[in-house]
């Protein structure tokens, strides 16, 4: 596992932006990763970006509480108290065939989270899985799905890390995105709020 860390020389937040949790899902996701490193850091605080957390392991959902037990998400809770970060992302990649699970009105059923919000391209948002969420070591939780085979969506990843990269404030995110995708957002912040709800989160 590569970490790569952008310190700026002004305070700010701290981002964290982790790729390839799952499988083989790194070998979509940590090339766009490291191209983005490639673009430089932030004006301020620090960005920490993982390209891909693990290589090639067998399949335990974030959903599940096993994730955390797993190597890899063992990796992951020590990156987040390690450096507790104001914003945290995760980066994964979906199968066609996973499309209508990960975007139906019944995952909250079926699966405990609301279903993910389409920006475009089939990259897909929500938020973070509920373990960690509920362990509070972060301030926003961005989840993001792309699609493992279509080229497009690379583009519409890249402008969303952009947008948490050079923003430099929580609701200053959270506005930029909403400009960009004001129907998606709102619905994506509905959504947000009945999960928390149900997860007891204040
Ligand atoms: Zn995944």
């Amino acid at each position: 596992m590569k970490i790569h860390v952008f310190k700026s020389k002004r305070k700010g937040l701290t981002k964290l932006i982790v790729g390839g949790l799952h499988g083989k899902e790194g070998r979509v996701v940590k090339p766009i990763l490291k191209s983005f490193i490639l673009e430089g850091g932030p004006r301020s605080g620090m960005l920490i970006i993982v390209p891909s957390l693990c290589s090639k392991t067998r399949y335990v959902s974030t959903l599940s509480r096993r994730y955390f037990e797993t190597n890899e998400g063992g990796r992951l809770l020590s990156l987040l108290s390690h450096y507790k970060p104001d914003v945290y992302v995760e980066v994964h990649c979906y199968a066609k065939k996973a499309y209508e699970s990960l975007t139906s009105p019944v995952r909250i059923i079926r699966k405990g989270v609301p279903r993910l919000i389409e920006l475009e391209q089939g990259v897909l948002i929500g938020s973070s899985p509920p373990f960690l969420l509920l362990t509070g070591l972060f301030r926003l939780g961005i989840t993001v799905e792309i699609p493992c085979r279509n080229g497009e969506s690379r583009e519409i990843l890249l402008r969303l890390l952009r947008v948490v990269r050079d923003q430099e404030a929580i609701d200053k995110i959270i506005s930029e995105l909403m400009r960009l995708y004001p129907k998606q957002l709102s619905e994506a912040i509905k959504l947000f709020e009945t999960y928390k709800q149900r997860l007891n989160i204040p």
